[in-house]
């Protein structure tokens, strides 16, 4: 996203409007952006610099790394900040800050729910569809062990 440096007036610009999520050049199985970028920004000149503040917003669809389900989430800047000294040019490029603060917001582990259950290690079942009765079994694999380990 370019600024036309030029035309900001004195008591600065607001900016809204949205970007491809192509200008985020990520795209990966697990890490999907499809939908665009929206920014809500301010522009202004404080002497040779240019100052830009505001939020930008979209949305990436990614795979838990629980429960291997594919979700939706939203990711905020709620603090974009582009301060950039002015050497004469007339357009500013805001892209690969807008891309690099985006891809900051993606969480270091993706997961569908902060309380995701997960599939059973047993059988596979998604575990926030409801218990798979494997645990049971599990339980019975370990009184197996005790009762060998009491036998020695
Ligand atoms: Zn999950
Ligand atoms: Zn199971």
């Amino acid at each position: 996203m370019k600024i036309n440096v030029k035309r900001i007036p004195v008591d600065g610009e607001d900016l809204t409007g949205s970007e491809p999520p192509e200008i985020l050049e990520l795209s990966d199985t697990d890490v999907l952006f499809e939908r665009p970028v929206t920014f809500d920004l301010h522009a202004q000149l404080q002497g040779h610099s240019l100052l830009v503040t505001g939020r930008l917003r979209t949305e990436v669809t990614l795979r838990c790394s629980r429960c291997l389900e594919v979700f939706r989430q939203a990711l905020v800047v709620g603090q974009f900040v582009v301060l950039q000294e002015l050497q004469g040019e007339d357009f500013v490029d805001l892209t690969p800050q807008m891309r690099e603060d985006i891809i900051l917001e993606l969480p270091q582990r993706a997961l569908c729910q902060p309380d995701c259950k997960g599939l059973c290690a047993v059988c596979g079942k998604d575990l926030n569809e409801g218990a798979c009765g494997c645990k049971v079994k599990k339980e019975d694999l370990r009184w197996q062990a005790l009762n060998r380990l009491k036998l020695k």
